[in-house]
């Protein structure tokens, strides 16, 4: 598709790598600015931005840790303050920390509500607050197939993505008249980072597809989201697994 989206703006948080990356690049190919949210990897970031530039559009790299409230809101104002408007969020941002429940210390169920749950509300208060006053906007999080069917020894990450997966739902009717859509995608098993210490074979035999998705396969989806052609879909799960249920 080539739609172009000249003068449109995107955050998309989490973007040094991986997911977060193809969908930078995806949105830059349809004409989006970019803002380029990472928390450590400075490098990951600008090697994005210049992908970015590559499709033809621009951007800025911005770090700021979305489980810190303050550190957002200074982020997200700056970004504002650049790109004058805000037409897509996409709150990609997401850690694991993964092990049984019952030996699971304290630490490690805050730290991935923080990111995936807590990192929702920081960042999407302040840009819906933009959105609102602009009437339009598209938001998409990215949630997993943990949500959904409830991953052993990912009980906090299954729990910050369902809880993602709620919030998403009553913002998308609290905000559906105001021009403002709120969407969720769900991945399967991607080939990130994330995912390189994971199982594979084993897991490829969960899959029908028997093969793990590429960040390009999520990015494409979500783009459509963001698009006009998303323009009736608010409130909604989309996964992406190839078919794993
Ligand atoms: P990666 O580990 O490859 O990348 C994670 C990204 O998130 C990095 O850019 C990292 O930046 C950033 N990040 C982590 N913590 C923070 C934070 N506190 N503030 C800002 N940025 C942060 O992961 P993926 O690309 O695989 O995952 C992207 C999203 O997709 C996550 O939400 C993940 O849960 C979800 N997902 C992934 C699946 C998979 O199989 N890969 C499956 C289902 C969902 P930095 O390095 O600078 O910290």
């Amino acid at each position: 598709m080539d739609e172009k989206h000249y003068g449109k703006t995107a955050i998309v948080t989490g973007a040094s790598r991986g997911i977060g990356r193809a969908v930078s690049v995806e949105l830059a190919r349809c004409g989006y600015r970019v803002a380029v949210n990472y928390a450590s990897d400075e490098r990951g970031a600008s090697e994005t931005l210049d992908l970015i530039k590559r499709e033809g559009t621009g951007g800025k790299i911005i770090r700021f840790d979305v489980a810190n409230f303050e550190d957002t809101q200074k982020g997200v104002d700056e970004i504002i303050s650049d790109f004058v408007s805000v037409d897509v969020l996409v709150n990609n941002a997401g850690i694991t920390a993964d092990g049984l429940f019952v030996m699971m210390p304290r630490k490690d169920w805050d730290s991935v509500i923080n990111t995936s749950l807590n990192g929702f509300y920081n960042v999407t208060k302040p840009v819906l607050e933009k959105m609102i006053r602009q009437k339009r906007g598209a938001i998409v999080s990215i949630a997993s197939v943990a949500a959904l069917i409830g991953n052993r020894g990912q009980a906090n990450y299954s729990a910050a993505k369902a809880g993602l997966i709620g919030a998403s739902r009553a913002l998308a009717s609290e905000v559906a008249r105001l021009g403002v859509r709120v969407n969720v995608v769900a991945p399967g098993l991607i080939d990130t980072g994330m995912t390189k210490n994971a199982p594979v074979e084993n897991i490829k035999r969960l899959i029908p597809m028997a093969r793990l998705g590429k960040p390009e396969e999520i990015a494409k989806v979500v783009r459509f989201l963001c698009s006009e052609d998303a323009s009736y879909i608010t409130g909604q799960v989309i996964s992406v697994n190839g078919g794993m249920f």
